[in-house]
C-alpha cells in the first residue's frame, strides 16, 4: 500500500496539536521526523506545499497567555508573535534537508478574489519551480472575523484547488473518518474510502475538535467537499507518531475521498460556468479546423480580437463568420494578445520576451461548444 504513490502535487495540512504541545512548546523532534518524510517525497519528484496551523498555540506560550479562551484581540497577538516562531521552525527543520521554504500568509480574499488568487498561485508555483517549500498559514493577526476561515482545513483546500494540487493531506489526531465520532461512540467503526460525500457522511462528522485547533471533524469534511468537487483527493490521517507520511505511504489508517471529478474537467466546467466573457477572438478557417481536432490555438490563427482583457480570463472564441465555437483562458492580456495575433509562434521570444507561452488559449483552458461540453455534464 502507497497511499501517496499516484499523487504528484501534494498539498499537506498540518494540524496545531500535531506541532505543538500541550505546554505550548514546539514539538521539535516530531517536526524534525516529519521534514525528513517530506525531503524523501520531495526527493520522488512531488510538489508539496504545507499549510500549517500552530501559530496561535506557539504565540500563547511565547507571550504567556494561559487562560483557556482567548479573547479576539488576544489571539490575533498571539498569532502575530506565534508565526514568527512557526516560520522559523518549518526553515529551520527543512532547511536540514536542503530545501528553501518560503512564507505566505492567506485570508478568504486572496482564494475567492480572482486578481489576488492569480497573484498568489503564481507566487506558489514560482516557489515551486525553484525547488522550495511553500508554508501557508492564515494571516490571523489582521483577518477580521468576516473575513476570516477561522480553520486551517478548509483553507488547505481552497489552497490545493487553487494550485490543482492532486491530494491534500489533512493530518490531525485522529486517523480518518468513523462512523460516528469514536470519543462518543464505543461502536463507531473506520472508514477507509469515501466515493462522494453524501448527507449520510456529513452527518457521521459530528462536532468533535482536539484541544488546540478550531476544525473538528466537521470542517475536513467540508474541506473535503471543497477539494473533491475541484478535482483534488483528499486523506484524513493520524499525524501524532513518528513519521506520519512514511507511515501513511506505507499501509497507515486513513481515510481516502476520491475526487468527484477531474481536474481538467472542473477546470472546463469553471470556463464554462463563467457568465460574461471579457473578449473574443476571432479565428481563421485553418485555426477553427485545428481547434476541432483538439488542438490549441496558436496566435497565428486570430484575425480579431476586441475587449479588454487580462491574463488567465475568460474569452469567447468565434469562428470565421463571427459565431462562438468555443471559450477558453487567455494565456495573454489583450494589450500582448493584439501584438502577437497573426504572427507566428517561433516569433514570441522576440515580441514579447523568452519565456511567454506560444499558444493564445492552451487546450486544456479551452471548452469546445457543443463537443466538450456534452461530457461536462
Ligand atoms: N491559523 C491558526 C494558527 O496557526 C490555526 C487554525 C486551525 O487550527 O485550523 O494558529
Amino acid at each position: 500500500m502507497t497511499a501517496l504513490a499516484s499523487y504528484r502535487r501534494i498539498t499537506i495540512k498540518i494540524g496545531s496539536a500535531l506541532l505543538v504541545d500541550k505546554a505550548g512548546k514546539l514539538r521539535a523532534e516530531w517536526l524534525a521526523q516529519l521534514a525528513q518524510d517530506v525531503a524523501s517525497l520531495k526527493g520522488e519528484g512531488k510538489e508539496i506545499v504545507i499549510v500549517s496551523s500552530g501559530a496561535i498555540a506557539l504565540g500563547r506560550g511565547l507571550l504567556g497567555l494561559s487562560a483557556l479562551t482567548l479573547t479576539l484581540e488576544q489571539s490575533q497577538a498571539a498569532a502575530s508573535a506565534g508565526q514568527i516562531a512557526l516560520s522559523q521552525a518549518w526553515a529551520e527543520a527543512l532547511g536540514k534537508h536542503g530545501i528553501v521554504t518560503g512564507q505566505i500568509l492567506i485570508t478568504p480574499n486572496i482564494t475567492e478574489e480572482r486578481r489576488y488568487f492569480l497573484n498568489a498561485r503564481t507566487t506558489i508555483r514560482t516557489l515551486l519551480g525553484l525547488g522550495a517549500i511553500p508554508i501557508i498559514n492564515e494571516n490571523d493577526s489582521v483577518a477580521t472575523a468576516e473575513i476570516r476561515y477561522g480553520d486551517n482545513d478548509r483553507l488547505s483546500a481552497r489552497v490545493a484547488t487553487m494550485i490543482e494540487a492532486d491530494l491534500l493531506v489533512l493530518l490531525s489526531d485522529i486517523d480518518g473518518l468513523y462512523t460516528a465520532p469514536p470519543a462518543k461512540d464505543p461502536n463507531a467503526t473506520h472508514i477507509p474510502v469515501v466515493e462522494r460525500i453524501t448527507a449520510e457522511i456529513e452527518s457521521m462528522a459530528g462536532g468533535a475538535a482536539s484541544h488546540l485547533s478550531r476544525g473538528g471533524m466537521t470542517t475536513k469534511v467540508e474541506a473535503g467537499k471543497i477539494a473533491t468537487l475541484a478535482g483534488t483527493a483528499m486523506i484524513i490521517a493520524k499525524g501524532t507518531e513518528a513519521h506520519p507520511l512514511a507511515r501513511l505511504n506505507t499501509g497507515g489508517l486513513h481515510t481516502l475521498f476520491k475526487a468527484a471529478t477531474s481536474r481538467a474537467q472542473s477546470r472546463k466546467r469553471w470556463i464554462m460556468g463563467t457568465l460574461s466573457v471579457a473578449g473574443t477572438l476571432q479565428l481563421d478557417a485553418g485555426a477553427v479546423r485545428a481547434l476541432r481536432q483538439g488542438k490549441s490555438l496558436l496566435p497565428v490563427g486570430v484575425t480579431k480580437i476586441t475587449g479588454d482583457f487580462e491574463r488567465s480570463d475568460t474569452i469567447a472564441i468565434l469562428d470565421d463568420t463571427g459565431r462562438e465555437i468555443a471559450r477558453g483562458l487567455s494565456s495573454f492580456d489583450s494589450a500582448d494578445a493584439r501584438l502577437v495575433m497573426g504572427k507566428n509562434s517561433d516569433r514570441m521570444g522576440e515580441l514579447l520576451g523568452v519565456g511567454n507561452r506560444s499558444e493564445m488559449v492552451h487546450r486544456d483552458n479551452l471548452v469546445m461548444i457543443g463537443i466538450d461540453e456534452e461530457a461536462l455534464v
